[in-house]
């Protein structure tokens, strides 16, 4: 999948995540955190591709994408993983751990959740590709989702552009539908924090 839907379905699975458990207040700042840790979240795995939007958009980052690339093992190996998801997980949690006394009042465990969201969402949704995800590493089996190969949808082919990213926008859509009262009384509430 590209960096666009999976930026998309990261936002919809913290969206389903953050509608369906029920979490104390936040504060805006936490909130904007949270969405931005969500998003980076969900084009991470793709650190192992050279050319992810995650490197492109560095200055240096093609020699940086090309290197880490071969440390990981090429597209989709470790980072497209549990293991190396729980790797990431581990890393994100010390780092955040580290920036905590900087961080002010922002709530650093949920920014964690919101970062992890979106990995499992990337995960998720690359299974729904050709490719398949070797979800159990060291065990070299690639799993997708349907297991037939030919039902699956090609990255950046138009399938991608005008079934799943239009299917995430739906379910978007449905989200704010039916907890339309909930998401009121959230922004009210963000708003009245500081
Ligand atoms: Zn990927």
């Amino acid at each position: 999948m590209t960096g666009k839907t999976h930026d998309l379905a990261a936002i919809t699975a913290l969206g389903i995540v953050f509608l369906s458990n029920p979490v104390d207040p936040l504060r805006l700042s936490t909130a904007i955190v949270c969405i931005i840790a969500n998003l980076i979240g969900g084009i991470t795995p793709d650190i192992d591709q050279p050319t992810a939007p995650f490197w492109r958009n560095l200055p240096i980052g093609n020699i940086f994408g090309r290197t880490f690339g071969k440390l990981s093992g090429g597209h989709r190996f470790l980072t497209h993983s549990l293991l190396g998801a729980a790797l990431i997980g581990f890393a994100v949690h010390w780092l955040l751990v580290f920036f905590t006394p900087v961080m002010g009042h922002i709530d650093t465990g949920y920014v964690w959740w919101a970062f992890m969201i979106g990995l499992a969402s990337h995960l998720l949704m690359d299974m729904f590709t050709k490719e398949g995800v070797p979800l159990f590493i060291p065990i070299p089996i690639k799993l997708g989702f349907p297991p037939i190969k030919a039902l699956r949808v090609t990255t950046d082919h138009w399938v991608e552009h005008l079934v799943v990213f239009p299917g995430l926008l739906a379910i978007n859509g449905l989200l704010v539908a039916t907890h339309y009262q909930q998401i009121l009384e959230i922004l009210r509430r963000v708003g009245s924090s500081h």
